[in-house]
């Protein structure tokens, strides 16, 4: 049934549209054809509407307007000649001006947005532009032609000007930013047919120029097909309602009417001389609201560029989240604050305040919740603060809170303290209840000192790590001390890079021996870093360093060699027993590097020292990051003949199973652990387990830091037979290992 309905409308609409022009082609237009493709036209529409469920009042509208517009173009084709029948005529087409008019403001007042005013004063210049040009070439010769009934022109003339307005809100249609639908599209090119006609029947009416009525009726009628079309339409449900933004306003195509509608008035103006007092009267009075209407223009475009570019400013400077000024608008700020506090007793505050184990909060809760605690915060923080300091958030969870007044070290606590304190009481989000807390490091601008905003934010920084080392929530001030400590990092980190090539580090060696044998059994190599002038590095100081700047790697392999080579040395001269070992330390660093197998296998080759010798000793913690690489190359060097050692046994967090997995043939127990050991009653219980376990994985257990002869008999009782430690021997350099191993093996009081 709808089907029908629509196929029926739309034939109707298609025919009206060809009748007219069928009608002009054969020269002449019957009314009785007029008449009857106006009716089709008419059904069409109300078909159309009445399936689309277009808003009553537009159908009524567009029903009217077509009705007058149908009556005028039947008395047109008619071609009547009486007086009565000519104003009819021209009250009929004025009515349906005023409708047209009407329909359009109401369609125009919904379809605008955000640029509304913009586009009206666009649609005014535009409206303004074209009724001058009417004046110009239609209006005036007609209202000073003799033309006869003062009626008809006048109602031309209103008729006229009503055709301006039209333009006007047609422009504003067409000009919005509001998505253009297909029925927009159809009434507009409706409008514009009536306008047309309109047009050819003022100037047909002047007494030079004589129009077929064909020609006079087809842009009536074709106007009425494009409207039946528009109301059959789908799209013409949504004509009244707020539509969709579209992604490319027509801004090119505004531009150029616009400036030809100011522009060809102009033209026109000059070009023509006025005939009248009247004349001349319209033409200024025209000339000057269109000057005004380009005038408002011209002010709302500076006003909306500098609207504009305010938001670009205010955009690139506040965090979207939370509103508040980002990083670089605290910088500026904190800048600012600086410079204004010379010469006064003021030292400005900067607070550095991240949020305690927000990732955790991200990960497990989602992003959303972590958005929602991090506006919370935002709010506790801007009501914990005076109301001249600022916060803002500068990345993730990191806020920075600025006190430009503050005079004193106290007052800046103080302040930090409030800011904590804000954070105490659980936060409510939709999710729940929730804890947070934050850790707070404290910077100011010292008067004494000339800092930049980013030095000041980067103490405050600084200090915050601080706080969270020492445990979270909690605040931390920043002094001079901790500068020192980055800057030595920074000082090591940099002349380790260059440590092997100045051969400034070597290694020394430390016995391990077996108490049932009473002999050495192998070394522990360990390395030592002498700086010359700048004094020694401790090996617990830069190895963590080695390691994380990756030194470590190339340290290692010489180390690896270096050892090597000296054990090969001491079997060349009988310093040491045949089956006499060396333990080299191996980062996770070098393990995880893929040539490592490589580096160790070539150490052993260039040294010529059996790969049975060798005892790598890593820590649990390789176990733990990516252990699978790990495995492989310590299964492969298994394989080579080179054994593993688990050092520091206990300290670490490997679970027994992880430990099963993994090739190894020695269990070193840490000395923490060895310390423990005391013949008072200690207890013995984790090394015993250790021991125990040990066996389990069918390895050999060696005890580190064995310091006194008590734990040495403890750990026998206990079967541990091999040790190392102080009270055997130091670490000694390798020219030194001779007599170490001589005065060791002779006095053999530690033998058991
Ligand atoms: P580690 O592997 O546990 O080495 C044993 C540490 O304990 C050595 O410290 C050694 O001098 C010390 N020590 C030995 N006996 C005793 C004792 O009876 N009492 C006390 N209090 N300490 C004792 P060192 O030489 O300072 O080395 C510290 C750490 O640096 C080593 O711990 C090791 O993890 C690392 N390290 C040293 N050399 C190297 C190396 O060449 N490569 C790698 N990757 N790490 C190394
Ligand atoms: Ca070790
Ligand atoms: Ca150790």
């Amino acid at each position: 049934m709808r089907k029908v309905l629509a196929s029926f409308a739309w034939s109707a609409a298609v025919l009206g549209l060809v009748a007219p022009w069928t009608g002009l082609a054969a020269g002449g237009a019957r009314p009785v054809a007029v008449g009857a493709s106006c009716a089709l036209l008419l059904i069409g529409c109300i078909v159309g509407a009445f399936m689309h469920a277009v808003p009553r009042f537009l159908v009524l509208a567009v029903v009217t307007t077509g009705a007058s517009a149908a009556g005028g173009a039947y008395l047109v084709a008619t071609g009547a000649t009486t007086d009565t029948a000519r104003v009819l005529r021209d009250c009929l087409l004025l009515g349906a001006h005023v409708l047209l008019c009407a329909t359009l403001f109401a369609v125009t007042r919904r379809r605008l947005r955000t640029d509304g005013r913009a586009v009206l004063v666009d649609g005014a210049v535009v409206g303004l532009g074209s009724w001058v040009v009417l004046w110009v070439l239609l209006l005036q010769p007609a209202l000073s032609g003799s033309q006869g009934l003062p009626a008809v022109t006048t109602l031309r003339g209103v008729t006229l000007t009503l055709l301006a307005v039209a333009l006007f809100l047609l422009a504003t249609v067409v000009f919005s930013d509001a998505q253009p639908t297909p029925t927009v599209s159809l009434s507009s090119l409706a409008v514009i047919g009536i306008l047309c006609g309109q047009i050819l029947y003022l100037v047909d009416a002047r007494d030079t120029t004589s129009i077929g009525t064909s020609v006079l009726l087809a842009p009536f009628l074709s106007a009425g097909a494009l409207a039946g079309g528009a109301m059959l339409h789908p799209s013409s449900r949504i004509l009244m309602s707020p539509s969709r933004r579209r992604s490319a306003p027509p801004l090119m195509a505004r531009l150029v009417t616009v400036t030809a509608s100011m522009v060809v008035p102009v033209i026109l103006l000059s070009a023509t001389d006025p005939v009248s007092a009247d004349d001349r009267t319209v033409r200024t009075v025209s000339v000057v609201v269109l000057a005004a209407a380009v005038m408002t223009r011209v002010v709302q475009a500076v006003r909306a560029n500098a609207r504009t570019q305010a938001n670009l400013v205010r955009n690139a400077q506040t965090d979207p989240l939370t509103g508040l000024p980002n990083r670089n608008a605290m910088l500026e700020l904190i800048e600012d604050s600086t410079s204004e506090a010379w010469g006064t007793p003021r030292q400005p505050t900067v607070l550095f305040i991240d949020v305690d184990r927000f990732k955790n909060i991200n990960d497990s809760l989602g992003h959303s919740a972590g958005d929602d605690v991090l506006l919370e915060v935002s709010r506790r923080l801007v009501g914990s603060v005076p109301a001249h300091a600022r916060v803002g958030r500068i990345s993730g969870d990191e806020f920075v809170v600025l006190d430009p007044a503050t005079e004193s070290a106290t007052q800046a606590v103080v302040l930090a303290e409030h800011v904590l304190d804000s954070l105490r009481a659980p936060l409510s989000l939709r999710q729940g209840d929730m804890f947070v807390s934050a850790s707070i490091g404290v910077a100011m601008a010292v008067r004494s000192l000339s800092l930049t905003a980013d030095e000041i934010l980067r103490h405050a920084d600084t200090a915050m790590y601080r706080a969270k080392a020492a445990g979270r929530n909690c605040i931390a001030f920043f002094d001079d001390s901790m500068v020192e400590r980055v800057t030595h990092r920074l000082d090591i980190e940099t002349a380790l890079y260059r440590a092997l090539e100045r051969e400034e580090v070597h290694l020394v060696h430390q016995p391990i021996i077996d108490t049932r044998l009473g002999i050495v059994v192998g070394f522990e190599s360990l390395m030592r870093w002498d700086r010359g002038d700048n004094g020694t590095v401790s090996p617990a100081e830069f190895i963590p360093i080695a390691e994380e700047t990756g030194t470590i790697v190339p340290l290692g392999s010489w180390a690896l060699l270096d050892a090597l080579t000296n054990l090969r040395q001491w079997m060349d001269t009988g310093t040491c027993g045949p089956h006499t070992t060396i333990s080299v330390n191996v980062s996770a660093r070098q393990l995880h590097d893929p040539t490592f197998v490589s580096v160790v296998s070539d150490s052993l080759s260039r040294s010529g020292v059996p790969p049975d010798r060798l005892w790598l000793e890593v820590t649990e913690s390789v176990m733990i990051a990516e252990p699978t690489q790990a495995l492989a190359s310590l299964r492969q060097l298994n394989s080579l003949g080179v054994r593993i050692a688990i050092d520091d046994f206990g300290t670490g967090y490997s679970s027994l199973s992880l430990l099963q997995r993994f090739p190894i043939q020695r269990v070193k127990i840490d000395r923490a652990f060895v310390n423990e050991l005391r013949a008072d009653g200690g207890s013995h219980t984790l090394v015993r387990t250790i021991i125990a376990m040990a066996e389990s994985l069918g390895a050999d257990v060696v005890a580190e830091g064995v310091e006194t002869m008590e734990q040495m008999d403890i750990l026998s009782s206990l079967q541990c037979h091999k040790a190392q430690g102080y009270l055997i021997s130091h670490p000694v350099a390798s020219g030194a290992v001779a007599s170490t191993v001589t005065a060791l093996e002779d006095s053999a009081h530690w033998r058991r």
